[in-house]
């Protein structure tokens, strides 16, 4: 068999064999399939789609191409959390330390920015200092002391993931089911994990906008953990806006600094809470999940959380001077205030739009080397919902580049829809996903 022939099959709608799918990856990361071919196939998967069979295949292909960790000598359960993405999703920050604060061990791999979407490895390393490629034996000793690393993918630990990923990026491939399955739960699947909460987003931030494909996304997820025994809750949330105030590497960091001194934009907690209990719930450590909110919350509250999230930023060598007082981090050079033009109430935000001007103004990569300005980002002043004056900041627009010029603010504010009419602001946490089906969230919120 030859590359060729592989993606010439998948082009042409048909099913890939197990040593097909084997043979391109174990080659493709051999150097002996070159990234224009793998390009290729992941074009013909992103239209032609892959079965059901072929998806787990390539998940547990993706998964074996690293070392895959055993947590089992650890007493207690070993229960993990990952997003499918969206604008100003620093959920993870807070969650790790949270959750290991609970008893719980968190061994996380995470990715890099994708698209419009940050990523949580970049918000880390906006932390001066913080170390996120550790060797996979320092890894697993912080999971066994503290409760929680965090750390991205690497040579050692799902590299087919790592190169694909960044690959998908850059040839429009992101949003494929079975690619994100594959890419997700590959990571997820090396963790050694007993239990597993994915948040998967729906709205105009996230990958899939419509309620239909996100909710598909989360049942193949769903589907694919539960062939490799993996107990896996979904939680579909809203992203038809940016998830709390900040979108940006260290705006994130500072937002989720005050969520775990118990402060914080009350969207942002409710989502990490709910995660959080989801968890627990998993974990068996709590009987449903409106104790287990009231639990972390409590966490919160009393320090706990925050003395965690400190263990384990020192353990990965990052500075908590910065953590400790944020007002002696590096300021940005320009910092503007884009202003409303009209009164009425915000009805919609361009939450994609936002991203990818975020990224524009330095919070992302373009290309895969290029390098992050981890102050650039913005503040976001109005939600869904709120009322609007003629004046009134919109948003804080920051970065230490190139500085925003008249048409950038425009563009910024041409991500507000401002209406006459009073808006109801979005549900925010909308269903939840497990093998026995799909529930609606009454519980909780
Ligand atoms: N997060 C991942 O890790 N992979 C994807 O494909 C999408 C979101």
């Amino acid at each position: 068999m030859t590359a060729r022939e592989i993606i010439q099959k998948k082009r042409d709608g048909k099913t890939l064999t197990e040593s097909e799918i084997v043979f391109f990856i174990h080659a493709y990361l051999r150097g002996e399939i070159a990234d224009y071919q793998m390009s290729a196939l992941l074009m013909a998967i992103y239209f032609q789609g892959m079965s059901f069979d072929e998806t787990v295949t390539l998940t547990r292909i993706m998964r074996d191409s690293g070392e895959v960790l055993d947590f089992s000598h650890l007493s207690g359960s070993k229960v993990d959390k990952h997003s499918t993405g969206g604008v100003g999703d620093k959920v993870s920050l807070i969650l790790a330390p949270l959750v290991a604060a609970a008893g719980i061990h968190v061994p996380m791999i995470s990715g890099r920015g994708l698209g419009h979407t940050g990523g949580t490895l970049d918000k880390l390393e906006s932390i001066p200092g913080f170390q996120t490629r550790l060797p996979l034996s320092r890894f697993k000793k912080q999971v066994e002391e503290i409760g929680a690393c965090l750390i991205g993918q690497s040579e050692k630990i799902c590299p087919a993931d790592r190169r694909i990923y960044a690959l998908r990026d850059a040839t429009a491939t992101v949003q494929s089911i079975p690619l994100i399955c594959g890419s997700i739960l590959s990571k997820k699947l090396a963790e050694g994990l007993d239990a597993l909460a994915l948040n998967v987003k729906v709205g105009n931030g996230a990958i899939f906008e419509d309620s239909a494909t996100a909710e598909e996304l989360a049942e193949h997820l769903i589907r694919t953990a539960a062939a490799f025994n993996l107990n896996t809750v979904a939680l579909l949330t809203d992203m038809s806006q940016p998830l709390g105030v900040a979108v940006g590497n260290w705006l994130e960091v500072c937002e989720a600094i005050e969520i775990l001194k118990g402060g914080g934009p009350e969207d942002t907690k409710q989502v990490t809470l709910a995660l959080g209990a989801i968890m627990l719930q998993l974990a068996g450590k709590t009987k449903d999940l409106r104790s287990g909110m009231t639990r972390l919350r409590a966490l919160l509250e009393n320090g706990a959380a925050w003395q965690k999230f400190l263990e384990i930023v020192r353990a990965q060598e990052g500075d908590v001077k910065f953590l400790e007082n944020p007002d002696q981090y590096p300021a940005p050079k320009h910092r503007f205030e884009v202003k409303a033009s009209e009164a009425g109430f915000v009805a919609a935000i361009n939450a994609r739009e936002i991203g990818r001007l975020c990224m524009l103004l330095g919070a992302g990569r373009q290309a895969v080397d290029e390098a992050i300005d981890y102050t650039a980002g913005m503040l976001i002043h109005k939600k869904i919902g709120d009322p609007v004056h003629p004046g009134e900041p919109l948003v804080t627009l920051q970065n230490s580049g190139q500085s925003p010029d008249n048409d950038f603010q425009e563009m910024t504010r041409a991500c507000f829809s401002i209406r006459r009419q009073p808006a109801t602001p979005p549900k925010l946490l909308q269903k939840l996903f497990d093998v026995h089906g799909v529930h609606t969230i009454t519980e909780i919120g």
